[in-house]
């Protein structure tokens, strides 16, 4: 047989097993081996290691899409210094992802703007970047879904869908109160989670106003029990980041717009 029939016949198995970085890669990694005088082993090393590349890619790339993250941020862009009431080195343990082994949640309560959303996004980034199922959704969100999937007699499939992922984030929890069905729906979902896999949630109400979330206290209560069971708990009581660089613009503003007063 023939070089060239080899080298064809190669191609064709490398397409038949959807190899397909690696086949694309063929011609110059052969032509890499050759000038190097690579033996075997080392050649099919290298070829193997393009389509694993790829691989990991395409892998990486279908969690980040299935995340559905709001913003781009990580864990590093958050500045500490501007928000003394969290705990850099609690961030940072989190940021391991150790909490995910023994599904813990982090409840990260607070006003608006003091960075919940990032902190939270930021952890969902870390499993993300490690290769772990994560998923985003707000409370608003995750009740219309619920909500449409009752009318549509697809509430066991949607429930399942959110006890799927290692974590979810479950944004922004007391903005808006729960009506009764949507309450249960976060029930569910906490109960189906609960010492199994880890949620990470946000709210701007302090565990004692949780009733006001709710119609019924007493599943506030029960919530909040399986939720801070295993938990790590912020709360964060600084000024909003927003306000605070609006202050700062207004502040410059003034500076240079106003002559300085004699007082
Ligand atoms: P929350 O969810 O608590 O309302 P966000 O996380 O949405 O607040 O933060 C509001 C804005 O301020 C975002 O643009 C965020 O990036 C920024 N921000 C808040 N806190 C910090 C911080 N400590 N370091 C850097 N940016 C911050
Ligand atoms: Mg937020």
């Amino acid at each position: 047989m023939s070089n060239n029939s080899t080298y064809q016949k190669l191609r064709g198995h490398l397409a038949y097993l959807r190899l397909a970085a690696a086949a694309e890669a063929l011609p110059a990694e052969l032509d890499h081996a050759a000038k190097e005088n690579l033996g075997h082993t080392a050649f099919l090393e290298r070829l193997l290691d393009v389509e694993v590349a790829a691989t990991e890619a395409r892998r990486h790339a279908g969690l980040e899409r299935f995340a559905s993250l709001p913003a781009p941020w990580r864990l590093t862009d958050f500045d500490f210094d501007a928000q003394p009431s969290v705990d850099r080195a609690l961030v940072n343990e989190l940021g391991t992802l150790r909490f995910l082994e023994d599904a813990t949640n982090v409840l990260l309560i607070g006003p608006p703007g003091v960075g919940k959303t990032m902190l939270a996004v930021g952890l969902a980034r870390a499993s993300v970047d490690a290769g772990y199922r994560t998923y985003y959704t707000t409370a608003a969100d995750l009740a219309a879904k619920c909500h449409r999937a009752a009318l549509e007699g697809r509430w066991a499939t949607t429930m399942r869908f959110y006890a799927g992922p290692r974590l979810l984030v479950i944004d922004e929890v007391g903005y808006l109160p729960l009506a009764a069905e949507a309450a249960a729906a976060l029930f569910q979902v906490i109960t189906q989670r609960y010492l199994k896999s880890s949620i990470v949630m946000t709210t701007n109400l302090g565990v004692g106003s949780w009733g006001k979330i709710f119609d019924d206290p007493t599943v506030a209560a029960a919530m909040l029990d399986r939720l801070l069971h295993r938990s790590v708990v912020f709360n964060i009581n600084g000024e909003s980041y927003r306000m605070r660089t609006h202050r700062a613009h207004a502040d410059n503003l003034r500076r240079t717009t106003q002559p300085p007063t004699n007082t």
